[in-house]
């Protein structure tokens, strides 16, 4: 499976550009698409997944055309949109049944296997009939990612999946989403750099609808190797650091700001080398195309 995306632009009516000239080749397996809110992920995913027109650029799903031959593309197609409605008399088991109909799985039995081999993946098979009302962030989503999974689809893209939720129900979606990745092209699109360094063979950073980089994350990690500086100071400090140092990022740690640095040399001897982080790869990213970090 080859997804093809080339020069693809969008402007809504409003004027806002969304999508500039992007480009981009996605295979099988676990693909990151990174970048703050408002950088164009939705778009970009709306519009691979048919619900949405560009104004110029073409996207090829292994020969077919995308932006044309939508059936096509459909029946290949999972998708797990940002928010989703259910309906929340209904109970899992039926409005998975209901949705596999639609789908065009017409065979009861067939559904049924497959239904129940669903609930099994998706950790849902005690909550089965259990109304979707009922269901918590973590469980919905997973529901989601149940549907979105029915009929064998080629393609899957979640967006911004794990957004609101716990530790220990993202670490559930995480697996579901890791064993699907192994067989067919998944695009996760999320502002969260955990959830790409913990599953993304490959990924892309997006940043006010532009593509700023393209990479498997360990080799995008790799080339800042050695440049990355790491030291720990009181709030005080930072207007200052902020004027001496290229801050890349920074974390709260026990009361206490973590800075890392991006420099070639050591920035002076309180500071120690670490290893790059995904999200110093990011935020050197974002940063080159954006002002400066300022205090
Ligand atoms: P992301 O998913 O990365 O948060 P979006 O694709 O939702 O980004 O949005 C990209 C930009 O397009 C944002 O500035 C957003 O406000 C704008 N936008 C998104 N959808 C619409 C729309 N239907 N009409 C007008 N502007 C929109």
């Amino acid at each position: 499976m080859e997804l093809a995306i080339k020069s693809l632009s969008k402007t809504y009516p409003n004027g806002v550009q969304a999508l500039k000239n992007v480009s981009l080749s996605i295979s099988t397996g676990m693909f990151g698409l990174l970048g703050p809110n408002g950088a164009g992920k939705s778009t970009l995913m709306r519009t691979i997944a048919t619900l949405q027109e560009a104004d110029e650029g073409t996207i090829q799903l292994n020969g077919i055309d995308v932006l044309k031959e939508k059936h096509k593309v459909r029946e290949l197609l999972g998708y797990l949109p940002q928010e989703f409605g259910i309906y929340p008399e209904v109970t899992a088991e039926h409005m998975l049944d209901h949705i596999a109909v639609l789908k065009g799985i017409h065979n009861k039995k067939e559904r049924k296997t497959l239904i129940n081999d669903l609930l099994h993946q998706t950790n849902l098979w005690d909550l089965r009939r259990t109304r979707l009302g009922e269901f918590s962030g973590g469980t919905k989503q997973r529901f989601g990612i149940a549907q979105a999974l029915l009929g064998n689809p080629k393609l899957v893209i979640v967006d911004e999946p794990t957004a609101g939720l716990d530790p220990q129900e993202r670490n559930r979606f995480h697996n579901i989403l890791s064993e699907i990745g192994e067989h067919v092209v998944v695009i996760l699109s999320t502002h969260i750099v955990d959830d790409v360094s913990e599953l993304c063979t490959n990924m892309a950073i997006i940043h006010e609808g532009e593509l700023l980089l393209t990479a498997e994350p360990l080799k995008a990690m790799n080339e800042l190797k050695g440049k990355i500086w790491s030291k720990v100071i009181s709030k005080k400090e930072f207007p200052e650091c902020g004027k001496k140092f290229e801050i890349v990022m920074t974390r709260l740690f026990a009361g206490k700001i973590v800075i890392h640095v991006l420099s070639d040399n050591r920035p002076d001897d309180t500071f120690k080398m670490i290893d790059p982080e995904l999200e110093d790869v990011y935020f050197t990213t974002i940063n080159k195309n954006s002002a400066p970090v300022t205090a």
